[in-house]
């Protein structure tokens, strides 16, 4: 026997059988067709929120989840549903419990129309679920627009469910610190090195570097406000909760932290002027942090150094000359791939003729459009003007097929790899290459020990 449940309701239509009709035909349906039927589903409201909501239906649906019954017998299929969206929805939550459903007085579809019925499922589904995030995501802006808290708590505070935020002291005293800290004057590296110092955490339980602190320095949430981003804008409101910083000094703070941003940026060099082809490669064996390349003025060599050392969350203050790591990296790569080539474009002599070309084409232009102003003016014939003409179009014609040959015999040179490292090349060709190469360089700076890893091809 196969398990089934059968789930009956009341149209509007007065016409319509009656529960006790429906049943006594799925009965029979069920008897003849070897369904032993566990239990009936009724939804006996006929009009109002009752039949609108359906409990019974949604029962059934919730029910379909527990595996106890294989197939749900219905009279017709306006039982099911009331439109082609909800059926298609009901329809796949079904099938995803692996239950069929029997619609008894209406034939049973075949393999192909159940395939295209398959399809709409998943469509019909993916819609629904936008949808509903699109529902949700409004209810979050409303909520954030009355100043609700829905993130998760930042350093210093808790977040109960559907209440507040709470502050937790400790982490709060720690928030006070480094907003002082800064006032101060103290950088956001010296208030991370100093926090690190003392061995305090973030929540997750990291060490503090300046990212932490620079987080903490702009939150708004400490001064009692909720900011919070939708797909348009940002809302920054007032919120329920109690502040940690007065709104003054956090104003003032970020006075302070946007004026130093500024003198920073405007110092900052071109990022091809700072850059070296080892940027990317070099990792701290203690942080996992990439190396950064520190320029340094004096005459000093510039240098490599843990980031994580320089955002004071890793205590491996190691730094090493450019020259120095070079050499160690160079002699390796000598070692490993002696012979190494790189395909390189050479066209600078091309160039130089393609310029001369487009010039001598631009020239011929402006002849034809000369000749042409002197015919519109009457100072040439039309014969005199059909015969520059077609001089200066064959012209320019015969100027751009050489350009376009040019373009196609670029010279193609073969450089070793090695020799393009040493020598006088482009700083992102180099970076390119040098990462083509090598996967990483880790240094371990407490015991002075460098190793490379290559690429293996
Ligand atoms: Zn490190």
């Amino acid at each position: 026997m196969k398990k089934a449940v059968a789930y009956v309701r009341m149209s509007t239509d007065k016409q319509d059988y009656s529960i006790e009709s429906q049943k006594r035909t799925i009965k029979e349906y069920a008897k003849k067709n070897n369904y032993s039927i566990i239990k009936y589903f009724e939804d006996k409201g006929i009009s109002g929120r009752e039949a609108e909501k359906r409990p019974a239906f949604m029962e059934m649906i919730e029910e379909s989840k527990k595996n106890y019954f294989d197939y749900v017998l219905i009279y017709d299929s306006s039982r099911f549903a009331r439109n082609l969206e909800q059926s298609l929805i009901y329809k796949s939550i079904l099938k995803k419990n692996n239950v069929n459903l029997i619609s008894i007085t209406e034939p049973i579809l075949d393999d192909d129309s159940q395939l295209i019925a398959d399809a709409l499922f998943g469509a019909m589904n993916e819609m629904y679920s936008r949808k509903l995030s699109k529902v949700v995501k409004r209810g979050m802006t409303e909520k954030a627009l009355k100043g609700e808290y829905i993130s998760c708590a930042p350093y210093g505070y808790f977040k109960p469910k559907n209440k507040p935020l709470v502050i937790i002291e400790k982490e709060a005293n720690i928030v006070k610190e480094i907003f002082k800290q800064f006032l101060n004057g103290k950088s956001t590296y010296a208030i991370a090195k100093n926090l690190n110092e003392n061995n305090i955490k973030t929540k997750k339980g990291n060490n503090i570097d300046t990212r932490f602190i620079k987080k903490i320095l702009t939150n708004p949430t400490y001064k009692g406000y909720y900011k919070f981003k939708t797909d348009k804008k940002i809302i920054l409101n007032k919120s329920n909760h109690i502040p940690i910083i007065d709104e003054n000094t956090f104003d003032n703070v970020q006075v302070l932290f946007n004026n130093n941003k500024k003198r920073l940026n405007s110092k900052n060099k071109p990022l091809e002027y700072n850059k070296h082809w080892l940027v990317g490669l070099i990792k701290c064996t203690y942080c996992n942090n990439t190396f950064v390349y520190a320029k340094y003025y004096n005459n000093r060599q510039n240098r490599f150094r843990c980031g994580g050392y320089t955002c004071g969350k890793c205590d491996s203050s190691f730094s090493i000359g450019i020259y120095d790591i070079e050499n160690i990296v160079l002699e390796n790569i000598k070692k490993t791939f002696p012979n190494i080539i790189y395909k390189i474009k050479n066209n600078n002599d091309n160039n130089e003729k393609k310029y001369n070309i487009l010039k001598d084409i631009e020239k011929y232009k402006k002849a034809l459009e000369k000749a042409k102003n002197a015919y519109l003016l009457e100072i040439d014939t039309l014969e005199e003007y059909s015969q520059n003409k077609t001089f200066f179009s064959k012209k320019i014609k015969e100027l751009e097929e050489q350009c376009i040959k040019l373009n196609d015999t670029n010279i193609i040179e073969e450089i070793s790899i090695l020799n393009i490292l040493i020598g006088n090349y482009d700083m992102v060709l180099k970076n390119k290459l040098a990462k083509l190469i090598i996967n990483k360089i880790l240094i371990d700076g407490k015991n002075r020990k460098i190793k490379i890893i290559f690429n293996i091809y």
